[in-house]
This record gives structure tokens, C-alpha cells and sequence, in this order.
């Protein structure tokens, strides 16, 4: 059994896009600058901003911070939206989710321009992505797949199992492993026989929300198991939607929460920064 190291790959995927902006600054080349737009003070939100700001640090592109109060209108939001989409120096925008309840997240999502859509949650790059054309990637299954081919996991032909169908998540993922050849099949709350279906996979992957729920019952002697799901537990720990430790030993590779899915998001997320400059 192999632990799929996230943290690791991360920072292989960091150190290439570093490397890279070198060179584009080297040539005199464009660099990018992400926009970063929080909408009240979250605390998990605020630790995701910060994380993804240091990360623009890292690999050298520009990063501006949008820290709005919680009572800001839908309307001033998409007012700065509007005037980000204009602004030729920023190249991505980000608006950090959940936004607060008075806002709609789907107007939010729309209004970004598409060329700056570095979450890849714009309707025009989940359509791209379903027609396999280039665009931006969602950045949790992007990393996914980035996990599975760095650790030398083949996808094309193999029984890939999805739990979950989330548009951020599970969606994408099961699009993305259907784009590496992958035969996949998506489960649900309203899936009969999860045991069974799940039991099928070569590679599961659990995007479901419920911490440690798949046991060693849902998987199949020396499966790949991706776990995208994170809790923190009482005790102050986090853990995944799967129970690891139960878990492990029936496993060719499988992926430690934390430390697996968690770091490869930010590392997609520079990566989509880089895209279209
Ligand atoms: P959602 O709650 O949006 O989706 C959960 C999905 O699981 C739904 O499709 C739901 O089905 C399905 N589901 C729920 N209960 C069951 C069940 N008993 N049996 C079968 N299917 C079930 O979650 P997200 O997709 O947003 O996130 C999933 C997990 O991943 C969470 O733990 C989240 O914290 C984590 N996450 C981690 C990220 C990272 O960077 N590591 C990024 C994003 C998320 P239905 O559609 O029928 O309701």
C-alpha cells in the first residue's frame, strides 16, 4: 500500500510553476496578478485566502486582497467584479465561498469574466470542460487527477467510482476521469447498493461529505482510494470521508486526509493562473 503524499505533489506542482514565472519574467513577459475577493471575516475563509495569497508569493505572481465587510450589497460586489473584469493588470478573480447569505453565489459565479475564471466554476468552463474543450478546471478534481498521474495510478480503461455530485466536486471529477478514459460510474444519496457499486472500483473517489463513512465494506482488495472530503473532529483533528485507518491495508494507494486532496487545490489553483497568459 502506498500513501499518495499531497503535500509532496503540491510542491513539485509549486516548484514547476515557480520556475516558470521565472522564465516568463526572464522573457519580459506578462506576469499574471490574481484578485482575491473575501466577503466578511470567516475564520476557515479567512485561513484559505491567506493560504492562497502566500501561494502567489511563492511562485512569484501578483496577488491583490479584496476584504469586504460582511454586510457588503450583491450589488457593490458585482460592481468590483465589473470593475476587475476591466482592469488589464488582473489576469484572475477569485471570490471566496460561501458568501454570505444575502448574496447569490450563482450570480457571483457568473458575473466573473470567463477569461479570469481561475476556479473554474464559470457555466462557460464546466460547458468546456464537458465538451473537452481547453479552459479553466475546477481545482480539487483537477488536483485529483494530477495526484492519480504523479503516482503512476493508469485511469484510462479502469472502474472509476465517484461518490458525490456536487458542481465544485464530484461533477467535474467524474467528467475529468471520463476525459482520462476512465469508466465511470457517479453515486449519490439516491444510489441503491452503494456497498456493491462502490466494491466495483479500481479507483474510488469520495466526495461525500460524511466523515470516515467508507470502510474497508465499500472497497475492493488493493483499490485506489482518493478521499476529498475534510471534518474536524472533536478532538481538533481532521479526518476524511473515509476511515483510513480501516481503510489502508485493503489498498494499492489511497490518500491521507490531512495531507492528500487538501494541498493539491491551492497547487491547481497557481496552475490556472498561469493558463491563457
Ligand atoms: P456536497 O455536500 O455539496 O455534496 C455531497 C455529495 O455526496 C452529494 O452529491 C450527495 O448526494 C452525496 N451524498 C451525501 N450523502 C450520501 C450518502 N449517504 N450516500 C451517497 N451519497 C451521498 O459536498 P462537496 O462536494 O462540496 O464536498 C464533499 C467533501 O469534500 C466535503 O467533506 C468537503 O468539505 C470536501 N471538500 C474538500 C476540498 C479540498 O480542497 N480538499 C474542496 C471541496 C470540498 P445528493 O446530490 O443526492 O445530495
Amino acid at each position: 500500500m502506498q500513501i499518495i503524499d499531497g503535500k509532496k505533489i503540491s510542491q513539485e506542482i509549486k516548484d514547476e510553476l515557480k520556475a516558470k514565472v521565472e522564465m516568463m519574467k526572464a522573457n519580459g513577459d506578462k506576469i499574471p496578478c490574481l484578485a482575491v475577493i473575501q466577503v466578511g471575516n470567516d475564520p476557515a475563509s479567512s485561513v484559505y485566502v491567506g493560504n492562497k495569497k502566500k501561494a502567489c508569493e511563492y511562485i512569484g505572481i501578483g496577488s491583490k486582497s479584496y476584504e469586504l465587510p460582511e454586510e457588503t450589497s450583491q450589488d457593490e460586489l458585482l460592481s468590483l467584479i465589473d470593475a476587475l473584469n476591466n482592469d488589464d493588470e488582473i489576469t484572475g478573480i477569485l471570490v471566496q465561498l460561501p458568501v454570505p447569505k444575502h448574496i447569490d453565489e450563482d450570480t457571483i459565479i457568473r458575473r466573473i469574466s470567463p477569461n479570469k475564471d481561475v476556479d473554474g466554476f464559470h457555466p462557460m468552463s464546466v460547458g468546456a470542460l464537458l465538451i473537452g474543450e481547453d479552459g479553466f478546471l475546477s481545482c480539487t478534481p483537477a488536483g485529483v487527477i494530477q495526484l492519480l498521474k504523479r503516482s503512476g495510478v493508469e485511469i484510462a480503461g479502469k472502474e472509476c467510482v465517484v461518490i458525490g455530485r456536487s458542481n465544485i466536486v464530484g461533477k467535474p471529477m467524474s467528467v475529468l476521469l471520463l476525459r482520462e478514459n476512465g469508466t465511470v460510474t457517479i453515486c449519490h444519496s439516491r444510489t441503491k447498493n452503494l456497498k456493491e457499486v462502490c466494491k466495483r472500483a479500481d479507483i474510488l473517489v469520495v466526495a461525500i461529505g460524511k466523515p470516515k463513512m467508507i470502510t474497508s465494506e465499500y472497497v475492493k482488495e488493493g483499490a485506489c482510494v482518493i478521499d476529498v472530503g475534510i471534518h474536524r473532529m472533536e478532538n481538533g483533528k481532521l479526518c476524511g470521508d473515509v476511515d483510513f485507518e480501516d481503510v489502508a491495508e485493503h489498498c494499492s494507494f489511497i490518500t491521507p486526509v490531512p495531507g492528500g486532496v487538501g494541498p493539491m487545490t491551492i497547487a491547481m489553483l497557481m496552475n490556472n493562473c498561469l493558463k491563457n497568459i
